[in-house]
């Protein structure tokens, strides 16, 4: 399909280009000194200690769950309302996701009162996700995690760039997760990262990324080691030099691209409010800078939304849902237990995400808003 205007499109150019065919005339393609100087970069404009660079975000969230101490029988507590990478990471190590419900049909994020509800004598972790990239309410969740003695990750796979009091979001837990996936912020086709303050986790998580060897191929390739150890049986989760290079210029674009999503984000918010105010926009007024990932709306109560998609489709303009909530999924349904998860499911079957990327324009902004106005009209209609 050639959308008109795309769910979301990134703003690569020659520089990109470059920094690529650089790697490829050094012809050392896997973790060297291009990872280190991506992994310096980003972990000084997170204003964090460690960050560590891996495949994607899905093995960030696995060796996160593994580094704080998640095992068989254990439960972590998550939201249903995001990708299904934040549960099925829980579920790597033997552990149980027990979700708990967002916190409003405003405030997407999940809610601290519903995770205090689900705590049990074997939960050992909380792992929220900086919905859009808004963050979460971290200080009522680290309290909450003081009070029971739980680790907190955060799936910070939309909230590169984000922060709450002017610290980064995926710094305020024990381990935070960035995914630079090709529809992300920032994007290296694929990838993620790692990061935290304390050095004991940093350690295990380098340790799990490669093999659970002491001694990297780097370090060899340098004259520093000759041989090695393996002290766990870990994992190969490394990212690549090529896909570095792309982070490294990905990142220095970081600001001027969230800062034109900021902007867009205003303007859907301008016209949606005076042109058609029956739609609610989540996030309003919410505290913190965010990333402004996505664009989501929730459709008045009874619309089809369906026909409202449809309606824009047959415009060229793509739209998407965040998310179909994941116990809900196959997988993870279970009949003989009541998820209990009202405002979950309410706002899951409302919501709808609308075109945003760095590279579009007011106009593009104008359009959707325009055949917004007309898909409501149409899947409100009770001739359909
Ligand atoms: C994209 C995404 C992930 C997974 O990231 P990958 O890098 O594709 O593994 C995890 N959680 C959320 C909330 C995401 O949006």
């Amino acid at each position: 399909m050639n959308w008109r205007i795309p769910l979301s499109d990134i703003d690569f150019g020659d520089e990109e280009r470059l920094a690529v065919d650089e790697v490829i005339k050094s012809k050392w393609l896997t973790m060297g000194a291009v990872t280190q100087a991506f992994e310096k970069e980003f972990a000084d404009y997170a204003g964090v200690k460690h960050a560590i660079a891996v495949t994607n975000c899905t093995a960030a969230l696995h060796l996160a769950c593994l580094v704080v101490g998640l095992s068989p029988g254990d439960e972590a507590i998550v939201p249903s309302l995001t990708f299904v990478a934040t549960a099925n990471a829980v579920r790597y190590t033997g552990a149980n996701p027990v979700f708990a419900d967002i916190t409003s049909l405003e405030n997407l994020n999940i809610s601290p009162a519903s995770i205090e509800k689900r705590v049990s004598p074997r939960t050992r972790a909380i792992v929220v996700v900086h919905y859009g990239g808004y963050a979460c309410d971290m200080p009522k969740i680290l309290d909450i995690a003081q009070k029971y003695h739980l680790a907190v990750i955060e799936d910070a796979a939309h909230a590169a760039g984000s922060s709450l009091d002017g610290k980064a979001l995926g710094t305020w837990g024990e381990v935070g997760c960035f995914s630079f996936f090709s529809n992300k912020n920032l994007t290296t086709g694929e990838g993620g990262m790692l990061v935290t303050n304390r050095d004991d986790l940093a350690e295990k998580l380098r340790l799990f990324r490669s093999h659970g060897m002491t001694s990297m191929t780097w370090d060899r390739h340098k004259g520093h080691a000759w041989s090695y150890d393996v002290i766990v049986s870990g994992y190969n989760y490394r990212i690549d030099e090529i896909r570095s290079a792309l982070g490294r210029v990905q990142l220095a674009k970081l600001e001027k691209n969230n800062n034109l999503r900021r902007h867009f984000v205003d303007l859907y918010g301008q016209l949606l409010r005076s042109q058609v105010p029956e739609i609610m926009i989540p996030f309003r007024y919410h505290p913190g800078i965010s990333s402004a990932h996505i664009m989501p709306i929730l459709l008045p109560e009874g619309v089809n939304r369906k026909v409202f998609m449809d309606h824009l489709k047959s415009k060229g303009i793509q739209t998407s849902i965040h998310y179909p909530p994941i116990h809900t999924f196959s997988a993870f349904y279970d009949q003989s237990f009541s998820f209990d998860l009202p405002l979950t499911e309410t706002a899951a079957l409302r919501e709808v995400t609308l075109p945003l990327y760095p590279i579009m324009t007011e106009d593009n902004v104008v359009e959707v808003v325009d055949a917004v106005k007309e898909a409501l009209a149409a899947a409100n209609s009770p001739h359909l």
